[in-house]
């Protein structure tokens, strides 16, 4: 579960605890010691996530989580506040700023960790390592593998070949199955930020993996919901035949 965390907070040693953590862990680190490096650093690397401190200099962590709740590109990235404030008032504030959850300063590496890692599973599925069996597919992100799983002869699942990109695809599609997906949201989880591509290579991309999943009788995993997107569903549907 390789995530690029962005880290604001002005207090060195805070800061230097926090980034040797994380880095011991496999994340990828980003430090800023204010609002407005922070801002700048964002503007280069979209985060996977944001640790960010109540007390910076320039503005408050309270008034930056908002910042970043009101702008498209920053809406959704998952924020984890981090407080010497215990108040349930200041909680609440934080919450409705968009905070995903609170580290009460002072903490230990291994809660910090434990944290990013729930709040990374409940808001990211598809970056966390977790093997996922639906509909008769297991997929495993360690191993970059999909396996069908035959209820005839289940000590011997046939492997599905999928390139990187149908691979990804199939993955993000899996961790949120059921959720409809538009093409643009698409393009922005599967092939990431400040990618410049048309809507279309969505459907191209679709269209590979229907054709490799059919090879096992499993197209039908992958449904096309007309006038929005794509989903995952282990129900059938009659929209299915996109
Ligand atoms: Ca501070």
């Amino acid at each position: 579960m390789a995530v690029t965390i962005l880290v604001v907070e002005d207090e060195p040693a805070i800061q230097e605890l926090i980034t040797v953590n994380l880095k011991r862990t496999g994340h990828m680190v980003l430090c800023a010691d204010s609002a407005e490096q922070a801002k700048l650093l964002i503007n280069n690397v979209l985060p996977d996530l944001v640790l960010l401190d109540w007390m910076l200099p320039d503005v408050t962590g309270l008034e930056f989580a908002r910042r970043l709740r009101r702008e498209e590109r920053t809406k959704a990235i998952p924020i984890i506040m981090l407080t010497a404030r215990i108040q349930e008032n200041d909680k609440i504030a934080g919450l409705e700023a968009g905070a995903d959850d609170y580290i009460t300063k002072p903490f230990s590496p291994r809660e910090l960790i434990a944290r990013i890692k729930a709040v990374l599973r409940r808001r990211l599925p598809e970056m966390a390592d977790d093997i996922i069996e639906l509909g008769g597919l297991r997929l495993d992100p360690t191993t970059h593998r999909v396996h069908v799983c035959s209820n005839d002869e289940p000590s011997r699942p046939t492997e599905v070949s999928l390139g990187p990109t149908e691979f990804r695809l199939l993955h993000f599609l899996m961790a949120y199955k059921e959720r409809v997906h538009t093409r643009a949201q698409l393009l922005d989880r599967v092939w990431g930020d400040h990618v410049f591509i048309e809507d279309r290579t969505v459907d191209v991309h679709i269209r590979r993996l229907r054709k490799i999943l059919e090879s096992v009788g499993k197209e039908n995993l992958v449904q096309t919901v007309r006038g929005t997107g794509y989903r995952f569903s282990v129900e059938c549907s009659e929209e299915s035949i996109g």
